[in-house]
C-alpha cells in the first residue's frame, strides 16, 4: 500500500488555554460585548481600534512583573521583538501621546477585543480573553473617577447580575506612607505586587527589611487589616491611623470625595473599602477598584487612575482613569446566576418549496423578508415538507412558509406558526405583517 503524505488533521484541538466558542457560548460573550458597546454610547466614549500585536517594549514598559512574564513575545520576520497585547492601556497611552496628542480633552475612549496572557488556565482564567475597556483622559477631578465606578456598576446592573460589590482602594494611601519613609518606587511596586497576591505577611517582612520606622510598620499593619462596607467609617479610621503622613491623608480625602460624589449622585451599589488592596499593574496612581459577585472568587474587571502613564510614553503629563471589564468573566457570572437574556433573533422563518420548480420563488421570498427585517432561511437540504418541519422544531424556527403551486397562483402562501402548530393561508403581500403580528 502506498504511504499517504497527507497529514491527518482530524485530531486537532485548540492550543492549551485557547478556546472555541460554539454558538451558545459565542452568543453569551457577544451579548456582554453588545451591552458594553451600548454603555460606551450612553457615556459618550468613542471607540478606537488598536492592533493586537504591539512592540514588546511598549507593552512591557509599565506592566507589572506578573504580566511582563506572561506575555506572548516573539521576533517577527523583520527582526522586531513584538508581543500579543496583554492589556489595552499601553496602546491607548501610545495613541494619546502621539496621534491623538492634539485632541481636545477630556477624551473618552472605548475599546473592546481579545487579549493574551500566558496564565495558568483555570476557572475564569484563560490565555485568550476579552475585555471592554473605557478610558477617561485629561481630568484629574474626582468626577472622572466616579464616572468609571458608575459605568462599571451600570454594566453589571444591565447584565442583570445580583449580589455584587465593588472592592475599592487607593494606591496613594500606601504609596504615600512609603514615599514619606523614603522607600523607592521600585521597592514600593514590589510590595504592591505582594499585596495584590494577598501576601500581606511577606509584604510586611519586606518593608521591615527595607528599614522603615516602627511607626510606619504599625501604620501599614493597621491599614492592611482595615476594610468595611461603610466607606466613610473605614476612611475615618484610615485617616486616624495615618497621623502625619500628609500625602497618604490627601489620598484618603480624594477617595472620600469620589465616594461622596457617587452617593450624593444617587448611584447605589455595595462596596467594600479596602485601603490595603493593590492591583498587579504598576501604573496606578490613585483610585483602584475591582467588581466581584458572591460565590465567585475572581474579579470581573479592574480599574483605576493612572496619571503618569501617558507621560511615560512621551506625551504631555496627562491625568487619566479607566476600567477594563472582563467580558468572559461577566458572561461566566451571568451563567452562574442563570441569567437568561432575550434572544437577539425573535422570529426565525423557514421557507419550504414543496417542489423543486418553486425554488426560485423561495429564494425571492427569503430576500423580500430579510429586506423587511425578518430573519429567514430557505430549505437547502432537499427535504420533504414533513421532514423539513421536524427539523424546523430542532432548529427553533418560529414560522414556516410553505410554497405550493396552487396557492402561488393565487399569490398566497401557507404560514405555519411552529409554537401553536396552527397554519393558515395568507396573501403574499400580507406575509410580513402576519409574521410580525405573532408574539414570539
Ligand atoms: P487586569 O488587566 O489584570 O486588571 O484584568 C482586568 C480584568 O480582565 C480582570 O478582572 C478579568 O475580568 C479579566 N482578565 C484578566 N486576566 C484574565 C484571564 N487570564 N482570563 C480571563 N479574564 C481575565
Amino acid at each position: 500500500m502506498m504511504k499517504s503524505d497527507v497529514t491527518n488533521l482530524s485530531g486537532f484541538i485548540p492550543v492549551r488555554g485557547m478556546r472555541d466558542f460554539l454558538p451558545n457560548e459565542a452568543r453569551r460573550i457577544r451579548h456582554v460585548e453588545e451591552l458594553s458597546r451600548k454603555l460606551a454610547r450612553l457615556y459618550l466614549y468613542d471607540e478606537v481600534i488598536t492592533p493586537i500585536l504591539e512592540s514588546h517594549e511598549l507593552l512591557a514598559a509599565k506592566a507589572g512583573e506578573e504580566i511582563r512574564h506572561r506575555m506572548y513575545t516573539f521576533w517577527d520576520l523583520g527582526g522586531r521583538e513584538v508581543a500579543l497585547r496583554p492589556e489595552f492601556t499601553p496602546s491607548i497611552a501610545r495613541l494619546v501621546a502621539t496621534k491623538m496628542k492634539t485632541y481636545p480633552k477630556p477624551m473618552r475612549l472605548f475599546c473592546v477585543g481579545s487579549l493574551y496572557r500566558y496564565d495558568e488556565p483555570q476557572y475564569g482564567r484563560y490565555r485568550e480573553f476579552w475585555q471592554a475597556n473605557y478610558e477617561l483622559i485629561g481630568s484629574s477631578r474626582p468626577e472622572a473617577d466616579a464616572e468609571t465606578l458608575m459605568l462599571t456598576n451600570d454594566l453589571i446592573q444591565q447584565l442583570g447580575l445580583r449580589n455584587y460589590w465593588l472592592k475599592i482602594g487607593h494606591v496613594g494611601i500606601l504609596r504615600g506612607v512609603m514615599s514619606q519613609e523614603g522607600v523607592d518606587e521600585q521597592k514600593q511596586s514590589r510590595i504592591m505586587q505582594l499585596l495584590d497576591k494577598k501576601e500581606w505577611d511577606t509584604a510586611l517582612k519586606l518593608i521591615k527589611e527595607i528599614g522603615v520606622s516602627a511607626q510606619c510598620v504599625k501604620t501599614l499593619e493597621e491599614i492592611f487589616a482595615l476594610k468595611g462596607q461603610d466607606a466613610f467609617q473605614v476612611l475615618e479610621r484610615v485617616r486616624k491611623n495615618l497621623k502625619d503622613y500628609d500625602t497618604a491623608i490627601a489620598a484618603t480625602n480624594n477617595l472620600r470625595e469620589i465616594i461622596e460624589l457617587i452617593k450624593k449622585g444617587g448611584a447605589s451599589f455595595d462596596m467594600s473599602i479596602e485601603p490595603g488592596f493593590a492591583r498587579g499593574l504598576e501604573y496606578y496612581t490613585g483610585l483602584i477598584f475591582e467588581p466581584y459577585i458572591s460565590g465567585m472568587d475572581i474579579a470581573l474587571g479592574g480599574g483605576g487612575r493612572y496619571d503618569r502613564l501617558i507621560e511615560l510614553f512621551g506625551g504631555e503629563p496627562t491625568p487619566a482613569v479607566g476600567v477594563a471589564l472582563g467580558i468572559d468573566r461577566l458572561a461566566l457570572a451571568a451563567k452562574e446566576q442563570k441569567i437568561r437574556h432575550k434572544a437577539a433573533i425573535q422570529r426565525r422563518v423557514l421557507i419550504i418549496p414543496i417542489r423543486d420548480e418553486l425554488s426560485s420563488e423561495a429564494v425571492g421570498l427569503s430576500l423580500r423578508l430579510r429586506r423587511e427585517g425578518i430573519s429567514a432561511e430557505v430549505e437547502v437540504m432537499g427535504r420533504t415538507v414533513s421532514r423539513a418541519l421536524q427539523d424546523a422544531d430542532r432548529r427553533q424556527v418560529t414560522h414556516v412558509v410553505i410554497l405550493g403551486p396552487d396557492e402561488l397562483k393565487e399569490e398566497m402562501v401557507v404560514l405555519r406558526d411552529m409554537k401553536n402548530r396552527k397554519q393558515k393561508t395568507v396573501k403574499m403581500e400580507q406575509l410580513s405583517e402576519a409574521i410580525l403580528k405573532d408574539a414570539h
